[in-house]
């Protein structure tokens, strides 16, 4: 049996983490999770502020989908999706048919949200070579300003954080770039009401530029998350939709974090009553409990694959566990305890608790202003008290307030100087309190210690 410190050096030494300086590494191993709660290898334990990185949607342990998977494990652990199908899967396909906008009804999976933005990206290539008036020029994707799709060399293409792509641009494809539409990096002159405005119509300039040579536009509807949490102005993704239909391409969105209810739809394309080309659905579509993708599609682009085995029609990907059995009955489980319990409904009371909490942070003379969509909020930090002074990156200081923050018993991940908080929904409201708790006195603890370093001699 392996002891705690067995397991701690094997977690630092051998467990090379993903975004994580290896080097600086302070080990948590996780051996169990209830409800919003962590618990570590010595017993501690951590509310799970950021749902396991965006993935847990109803907490740890939920006793439905735990049966759920139990059930499906005594049937069939995997088999594969390539010329045959199984039970779950083929129930999940009809029910995300059902679930999603529009007349989106034919299910591809994958098994991250890597693969699957990857997956949207050659649906639309291929497309475009094989419909009814095919635009074999059509090769290319406008993405936007700080976009993030996933990680491998596809969904990194479309990506648009530098920090985290930009050293792999010699092997990425070029692509058409839109800056992000962020209401608060708008030019001086434009008047922050006409953000919607101002930014469709840089859309509608390059869509008329390029459109030609464009299979698609990918985006996240509504949040860029990774990119910090950019929200969106109202309407811009009614306008992107309305542009792109106009012009001919083909409209991604990737709902990899804001699907399955975290915004206050069970969508975000709900929001605007925009039915995508192509929805990208991820991490919580299991409840964040196993891997699993999907990329959702409507007849007109389904049926350019059509034709008899040797056209050389279908479409031409395939992952060995997209549509897994366990995965699927995870995700079965999870959507009939949104539709039971009518979770989406009933988060409004949660949604302003944490509003309450924001509100209070927000007072904080280091934080320069807080973010919220429902049960997804950001709080941006700031080195001079009112106005918006970025730390120095070697300050760390989102990272030292998360770090302060597990020592009070919460678990964060920082973007930059921003904090994310993207609890379970399934949170309660002594839960956001403790966590609203640990937050303020984890950025005061932090920017007190702070106070004294020379910003400006970076
Ligand atoms: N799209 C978005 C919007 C994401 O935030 C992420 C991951 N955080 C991905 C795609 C990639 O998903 P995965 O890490 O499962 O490959």
């Amino acid at each position: 049996m392996p002891t705690p410190s067995d397991l701690t050096h094997w977690d630092s030494h051998h467990f090379w983490h993903a975004f994580t300086q290896m080097a600086e590494y302070e080990p948590l191993v996780i051996e169990r999770a209830e409800g919003v709660w962590l618990y570590d290898i010595e017993g501690q334990r951590y509310l799970d502020g950021i749902s396991s990185l965006w993935c847990n949607l109803l907490g740890h342990g939920q006793p439905q989908i735990n049966a759920a998977i139990r059930k499906q494990l005594d049937q069939v652990a995997h088999s594969t999706s390539l010329g045959m199908g199984n039970r779950p899967a083929a129930m999940l396909a009809k029910r995300l048919a059902d679930i999603t906008p529009g007349d989106l009804q034919h299910v591809f999976f994958g098994s991250d949200g890597s693969s699957v933005t990857e997956v949207a990206l050659k649906m639309a290539f291929q497309y475009w070579l094989q419909c009814d008036e095919p635009h074999p020029q059509k090769t290319k994707y406008l993405a936007l300003g700080q976009a993030y799709h996933g990680d491998t060399l596809g969904s990194a293409s479309v990506g648009g954080i530098a920090r985290f792509h930009e050293i792999f641009e010699p092997l990425l494809f070029d692509v058409v770039r839109l800056p992000a539409p962020d209401p608060t990096a708008l030019p001086a002159d434009v008047d922050p009401a006409r953000a919607c405005e101002y930014y469709l119509a840089e859309l509608e300039a390059v869509l008329a530029e390029h459109h030609e040579g464009l299979a698609a536009l990918i985006l996240e509807p509504l949040i860029q998350a990774a990119a910090g949490m950019i929200f969106h102005p109202k309407g811009y993704l009614r306008g992107v939709r309305e542009l792109t239909r106009r012009y001919h391409v083909l409209l991604i969105t990737d709902e990899i974090v804001t699907g399955f209810g975290r915004t206050g739809r069970m969508f975000a394309c709900d929001h605007e009553e925009v039915v995508p080309d192509i929805l990208c659905l991820g991490k919580s579509i299991t409840g964040g409990y196993l891997p699993l993708s999907a990329a959702i599609t409507h007849p007109e682009i389904y049926h350019a694959f059509l034709g008899d085995a040797a056209s050389g029609r279908s479409f031409l990907h395939g992952h060995t566990y997209g549509g897994n059995p366990l995965a699927a009955a995870a995700a079965l489980a999870t959507i009939d305890l949104l539709e039971e319990e009518q979770v989406v409904a009933k988060l409004a009371g949660k949604a302003e608790r944490l509003g309450t909490w924001l509100k209070k942070l927000a007072a904080h003379p280091h934080v320069a202003t807080t973010r919220q969509h429902c049960m997804i909020a950001a709080i941006e930090l700031t080195a001079a008290a009112g106005k918006i002074q970025s730390y120095s990156p070697e300050a760390k200081v989102a990272y030292r307030v998360c770090r302060e923050a597990r020592q009070r018993g919460v678990w964060l991940r920082p973007l930059r100087d921003v904090l994310v908080i993207m609890p379970p929904l399934s949170i309660s409201s002594d839960e956001l309190d403790f966590l609203g708790n640990v937050l303020l006195q984890s950025i005061d603890a932090v920017t007190a210690e702070l106070a004294d370093y020379d910003y400006d001699k970076d």
